[in-house]
């Protein structure tokens, strides 16, 4: 160790360590959407493959957020809540960032990609400027009736193919196994 940090003279390093994180170019600005509430768009040009935003939030587990959200009691069925694996879950209420703005859309750009138990979102396309970056929900369905449980997540995401709903297909490939 040879004196790097020489107190009394303030280096180049000390001005390095600043705050203020360069913060590179943001893909994306919040505004407010059509679909729903604020939205992330982009704003420059996304190539497929690009992770646009990690989703961050509280670590909780499945139980936790069962006891958190209960779905009969609630009045507005709308949680920041997303499956990371088998046992967390992350709560965008808490510590979350603004990918907890970017809606669901049933024909997407973009899809949930969990690497090392984090969550990303990732392009699936190509996404032009001031276009909404959207993914698939797919919310877990609970054995409830069909009926009841589409009028509780409606959609109205505009897609030609739009399902209704923003709970995952019913007769959608179930995740098994691997992950
Ligand atoms: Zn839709």
């Amino acid at each position: 160790m040879s004196g790097a940090a020489t107190a009394g003279r303030s280096g180049p390093s000390a001005r390095r360590a600043a705050p203020g994180r360069s913060r590179a170019r943001s893909l994306y600005v919040l505004r407010p959407s059509a679909k729903h509430g604020r939205g992330a768009f982009a704003a420059v040009p996304i190539r497929r493959g690009t992770r646009v935003i990690e989703y961050t939030g509280e670590r909780i587990t499945h139980a936790e957020a069962d006891a958190r959200y209960d779905d009969e009691a609630m009045e507005r069925h709308h949680t920041f809540l997303m499956i990371v694996n088998r046992r967390w879950v992350l709560d965008a209420a808490f510590g979350g960032n603004d990918a907890r703005f970017i809606n669901h859309s049933c024909e997407p750009n973009c899809e949930i990609v969990v690497a090392r138990g984090r969550v990303f979102i990732e392009a699936i396309a190509d996404i032009r400027p001031g276009e909404e970056i959207t993914y698939d929900y797919a919310y877990e369905r609970e054995d409830e009736d069909d009926a009841i449980a589409t009028s509780r997540y409606p959609c109205r995401c505009g897609a030609v193919r739009c399902r209704g709903t923003i709970l995952a297909p019913r007769d959608g490939p179930a995740p098994s196994g691997g992950g």
